[in-house]
């Protein structure tokens, strides 16, 4: 064995283990102690019932004890190596199993290890440098290829959007986005989505980010190429802080897609002129009202001049 008592007291994790240690050094506290060329163990009584196997692999050298001490190398197996280390095992190169097992168990971690290092340092010959390369670029080709592919879609989308006219966004079910939203998904796109109340949003595989639009989004500057908003200018207070942060979260030559209801027209200015007001924004009828309280989509408060 080519350690000595001072290089194995250097092991002790405090001075207290080598104190320990050094007083369990003795031929009398061990038993069934044997030594091969790689390796030192010996059962060693505790206070336990059952002695502790203590196993040294005294090629690195590292250390097994079945004593429940947190200190590592713990005191036994500094006792086992400070009593081998002055007093060699001889005779005894029998293995036993408990110490056999994990004497494997590291031969296998050692095999797997030098694989791994084998493998990151053979160089790849020119062949696999190529194969590489141009996986590479089919894996950059076809990913480019669906996301233009997905744009292509996404502006064929638009454009049958605005063919129908964006009012017609009003009337659209919610699978209607979902779906366009999913294909984009699909296409390699990053979807992101906010509404004032996340919790009523869903859409497989998005977060739903919580954000209100007279205030500051919760995206940082320049994070999209893309940003849609159907019809919702018209509800906030304030359009213009909305415009300034779709501006903000916008990549400079980013694409905007707002909508509001139009009520310019001659149809609108017609209805205004006769009625009062246009079709977007009406007053409830009582029936209306009456139902939709029933269905319990809106609440009645009491109210007064005085709050
Ligand atoms: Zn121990």
């Amino acid at each position: 064995m080519n350690y000595s008592v001072e290089q194995i007291i250097a092991l002790a994790p405090d001075a207290a283990s080598a104190k320990a240690g050094r007083s369990l050094a003795t031929a009398s506290k061990w038993q069934n102690v044997g030594q091969d060329e790689r390796a030192v163990w010996g059962e060693c009584q505790g206070s336990g019932a059952k002695p502790y196997q203590t196993v040294i692999d005294l090629s690195e050298p590292a250390f097994k004890c079945s004593c429940p001490s947190r200190k590592f190398p713990c005191k036994h197996a500094l006792g086992l190596f400070l009593l081998i280390a002055n007093q060699p095992a001889a005779g005894n190169t029998t293995v036993p199993a408990w110490a056999a097992e994990w004497l494997g168990k590291r031969d296998e971690q050692t095999q797997r290890r030098n694989e791994a290092a084998k493998k990151a340092d053979e160089v790849p010959d020119e062949a696999t440098l190529a194969r590489r390369a141009s996986q590479k670029a089919k894996r950059s080709l076809d990913r480019e290829a669906k996301v233009v592919a997905g744009l292509k879609e996404l502006e064929l989308w638009l454009r049958d959007l605005l063919r129908h006219g964006l009012a017609s966004a009003q009337t659209r079910t919610f699978d209607y986005w979902e779906q366009m939203a999913a294909r984009l998904i699909d296409a390699g796109f990053d979807v992101r989505c906010c509404d004032l109340y996340p919790e009523i949003f869903r859409l497989d595989g998005v977060d739903i980010h919580r954000g209100n639009l007279d205030a500051e989004l919760p995206f940082g500057d320049q994070s999209f190429d893309y940003v849609t908003c159907l019809e919702g200018l018209e509800h906030i207070e304030n359009p213009q802080q909305a415009m300034r942060e779709f501006a903000r979260v916008l990549k400079p030559g980013g694409h905007l897609f707002v909508s509001v209801p139009n009520i310019l027209n001659i149809e609108e200015r017609l209805k205004w002129l006769l009625h009062g007001y246009t079709s977007h924004f009406k007053p409830i009828s009582r029936a209306a009202s009456e139902s939709s309280i029933g269905a319990g989509r809106w609440h009645p408060r009491d109210c007064s001049p005085n709050g």
